[in-house]
């Protein structure tokens, strides 16, 4: 779904990303690790356009994304983001969160756009809150809001950076549980994590992130069970 290939990032004079390559196969989870400042949210940008890269080329299901002749717009279209802060648009109800996009990028009527919306919130077990407005919502309410809105355009890839970082320890299983529904569901996903129990549970590829550079990947089994550089090592001793 998702291809990376020697991809370079700069900010100013410093390098965050350092040919970084990736390989997203359809309906699996990979989870990117790694100590902060190590490159992860960028990634994550740069796989969706958000910012520009220096070096290295990107494919969306075949298609060369980073080809400057592409609509970047459309390529956003086809890929679903949820951050950390989960960025609702606090005077807009639950409901007309979630269908702006699908009805002014996707130009889906409000009928379609309404019915969908309430079939994926009471997926994700908010039946009854498409009326209310974000502040009357719990963080993990909210977040799953923001994942139903990111999912509202029926993206064939999503993007969660660090969604339960922001939670109270308590919330954060419902989003989880978000995750692992949407994975058995067959959602092709890449997330940011520095919850290593849930990468470990839950991807197919665990990617650890070292200034810039994916110093190591492999299954869960190999990378936490016998990860092979002393800095893979080192980083997860020291969060484990
Ligand atoms: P965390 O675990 O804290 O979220 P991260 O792995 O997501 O960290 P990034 O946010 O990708 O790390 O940042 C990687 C590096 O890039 C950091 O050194 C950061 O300071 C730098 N950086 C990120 N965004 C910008 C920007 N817009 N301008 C300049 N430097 C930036
Ligand atoms: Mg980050």
């Amino acid at each position: 779904v998702l291809r990376m290939e020697s991809v370079r990032k700069t900010f100013g004079g410093s390098v965050v990303l350092r040919d970084v390559g990736l390989e997203v196969a359809p309906h699996t989870v990979t989870a990117l690790i790694g100590a902060s400042g190590s490159g992860k949210s960028t990634l994550l940008r740069c796989a969706n356009l958000l910012e520009d890269i220096d070096d290295g080329a990107i494919w969306l299901d075949g298609e060369e994304i980073t080809d400057p002749r592409v609509d970047q717009d459309a390529v956003r279209r086809r890929i679903g983001v949820v951050f950390q802060a989960y960025n609702l648009f606090p005077h807009m109800t639950v409901l007309e969160n979630i269908t702006l996009a699908p009805r002014r990028v996707h130009g889906d009527s409000r009928a379609q756009a309404e019915k969908h919306a309430r079939e994926l919130l009471e997926r994700l077990g908010l039946a009854g809150r498409a009326d209310e407005y974000p502040d009357r919502l719990s963080g993990g309410q909210q977040q799953r809001v923001a994942i139903v809105r990111a999912l509202a355009v029926r993206p064939r890839l999503l993007l969660l950076d660090e969604i339960t970082a922001a939670l109270d320890p308590e919330l954060v299983g419902e989003v989880l549980n978000v995750v692992r529904d949407l994975k058995a569901d067959g959602m092709t996903m890449v997330l940011a994590t520095h919850e290593m129990g849930f990468a470990r549970e839950v991807a197919d590829q665990v990617c650890f992130l070292d200034a810039g550079v994916v110093l190591e990947r492999g299954t869960p089994e190999q990378l936490f069970g016998d990860p092979q550089q002393e800095r893979t090592r080192r980083f997860l001793r020291r969060i484990v």
